[in-house]
């Protein structure tokens, strides 16, 4: 099976519709979001009729929480709070309710997906090193485990149980074959906000035949999400921020 996992993708169309169309030759059989398809960008409802078109496997992301009304917003910096009001006012009630039948953990039977961590999903924690992929690891019940939330790129291959036993390997792009090893847990970064200081969009193909994960990426127009978002009347500084992904 062939897997197309796209990252957080935040309101992002132009990201997204760029990623879907580098897939398109792919042979994709199955689609995975990870979460987060709102929050920070301008076309949150287009966003999500996009990813359902795709009959995609999604999970609950902290801002799709956060719109609405299941997470706490006062965790949240300020830009991101503004959008998320900004963002309430601009779902339809179906959008909501889509939003709303999303569970915190996906699991399917050769895959889970989650947004932060399979440790306390509901809490959003963060995985960015062993110590917390180790956590993650001990609460997963497939081979592999698809997350996002942090918007860098990493794999985590574990030969053994414990931090000891994990191979960490954070590049932006490139293949890993995970034959021979046990556990695999794949953080694919993020579509429409990047953070490892590589704007282009970020999104993976998995397949769980040959064992490989190829991490990819690719341009978009990122100047008219820009002008989207600021004809959006959004925070200036989540326009700025993804001309140099962070
Ligand atoms: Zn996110």
């Amino acid at each position: 099976m062939r897997l197309g996992v796209l990252g957080d993708v935040h309101a992002n169309c132009e990201a997204l519709d760029a990623v879907l169309r580098a897939l398109a030759s792919e042979r994709i059989d199955q689609y995975i979001q990870v979460g987060d398809l709102v929050g920070y960008g301008p076309e949150p409802s287009e966003c999500i009729a996009i990813v359902r078109s795709l009959s995609a496997v999604v999970c609950m992301g902290n801002h799709d929480a956060a719109v609405l009304g299941l997470l706490d917003t006062s965790y949240f910096n300020t830009y991101a709070r503004a959008a998320i009001l900004w963002t309430r006012q601009h779902l339809q009630p179906t959008d909501l309710s889509y939003l709303r039948s999303l569970p915190y953990v996906a699991r399917q039977a050769e895959y889970t997906v989650v947004h932060g961590s399979l440790h306390l999903p509901a809490q959003f924690g963060y995985v960015v090193s062993v110590v917390e992929a180790a956590d993650c690891l001990a609460m997963q019940d497939t081979r592999l485990c698809f997350l996002g939330h942090s918007h860098v790129p990493a794999v985590y291959l574990q030969s053994a149980p414990g931090v000891e036993g994990i191979a960490m390997i954070a590049q932006p792009e490139g293949e890993i074959c995970f034959r021979g090893y046990g556990r695999v847990l794949l953080n694919v970064g993020s579509v429409g906000q990047p953070r490892d200081e590589d704007p282009r969009a970020a999104y993976a193909v998995v397949d769980t035949v040959a064992e490989t994960i190829e991490l990819k990426r690719v341009p978009y127009n990122l100047g008219l999400t820009q002008r989207k978002i600021y004809a959006a009347g959004l925070p200036e500084v989540l326009a700025t921020r993804l001309a140099i992904g962070l």
